[in-house]
């Protein structure tokens, strides 16, 4: 399970806000901004936990009946707009609930929560409703805002908050987090790659088949060639693939980039993918040949922008390759 402490490793930032958090010195209104998929909502709603956690020791302590609920929503003090998902903005009407209940005492007499997600989707109208109770804390309640992106916040409500920038994901905390979820070693590997630092990104993308199809083909054809002579066979099984086009060659270009850090020494040794028969040719290949192959992928993208036929790029694309990465024998 996903804890507070599972966030002391997302910079310094965010292990500063927790532990003002756990020692009670935590600003009245929180908001925290990053782009999708590092974690805001998860941390928003840990901190939600720690601030409604009636169990002694640290907090939260997930097991006590304020943890319980405010993890499930159901706590009567952990306040949530009535907009749903769905909905591209989140209006004073969604906030009506909200704004009554902040005018009377918590109903369990301890803190309260307003939890505010996607709060960049607040028009202007609701973050001025809210504005008067975050200028003037009643001391009770507490403000948790999560928002992606650096617009969509008015200044009046930024200047409000302790704004903590969410970094993205370390490489290696995504990898350790899927293989944790029990993802396979080479998938936990290229999806932290791929993903960017979004953990989000990388989880939706293992429960996508397609996308980890169209991998496995990019492996099984731009991955497995050994010679020009295995250029038409590939191409074949590329031929009614038009349409995957665009990221079919994002596939290629980002795995032809790590081949090349590794060749720089500057990243670590990419893993063989299942069915994947020139690994090793790719491995030793020079940074030079990789540089290449990337131009060439470069090129295949602005032939295909230009219309010409997917299948004469694909084969172009291959021959190129074949020529650079040369079969390396042991
Ligand atoms: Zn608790």
């Amino acid at each position: 399970m996903v804890t507070l402490d599972s966030f002391l490793s997302h910079g310094e930032a965010v292990s500063a806000l927790i532990g003002d958090v756990r020692s009670g010195r935590a600003s009245h209104a929180i908001a925290l901004t990053g782009m999708p998929g590092v974690g805001k909502r998860t941390l928003a709603r840990l901190l939600a936990c720690a601030f409604l956690c009636v169990g002694a020791g640290s907090k939260p302590c997930m097991q006590c009946k304020g943890c319980r609920r405010a993890l499930s929503g159901t706590h009567p003090d952990l306040l949530t707009p009535s907009a749903g998902e769905k909905e591209r903005s989140i209006k004073v009407d969604h906030l009506r609930e909200i704004i009554h209940a902040l005018s009377m005492h918590a109903v369990e007499g301890g803190e309260r929560v307003v939890l505010l997600e996607n709060a960049q989707r607040m028009t202007p109208q609701a973050q001025n409703a809210l504005l008067k109770s975050l200028e003037e804390p009643d001391g009770a309640t507490r403000f948790l805002l999560t928002a992606s992106g650096d617009t969509g916040l008015l200044p009046t409500v930024r200047s409000r908050c302790r704004v903590v920038r969410m970094p993205p994901w370390p490489r290696e905390a995504v990898e350790d987090e899927l293989l944790r979820r029990g993802a396979e070693a080479a998938q936990a590997r290229e999806l932290s790659i791929l993903c960017g630092g979004s953990l989000g990104l990388a989880l939706s993308m293992r429960e996508d088949a397609a996308f980890l199809q169209l991998r496995t083909l990019c492996e099984a054809t731009f991955f497995s060639l050994r010679s020009a002579r295995d250029v038409p066979e590939a191409s074949a099984r590329l031929k009614d693939k038009r349409e995957d086009a665009e990221e079919i060659l994002s596939v290629v270009e980002q795995r032809a980039r790590e081949y090349l850090l590794f060749a720089m020494r500057a990243g670590p040794a990419p893993l063989p993918a299942a069915e994947t028969r020139s690994h090793e040719s790719w491995l030793h290949a020079a940074p030079r040949a990789l540089e290449n192959v990337l131009s060439a992928v470069v090129e295949a993208n602005r032939l295909r922008a230009a219309n010409v036929s997917w299948q004469a790029v694909a084969e172009k694309l291959l021959y190129i390759i074949s020529e650079e990465i040369v079969l390396w024998q042991p």
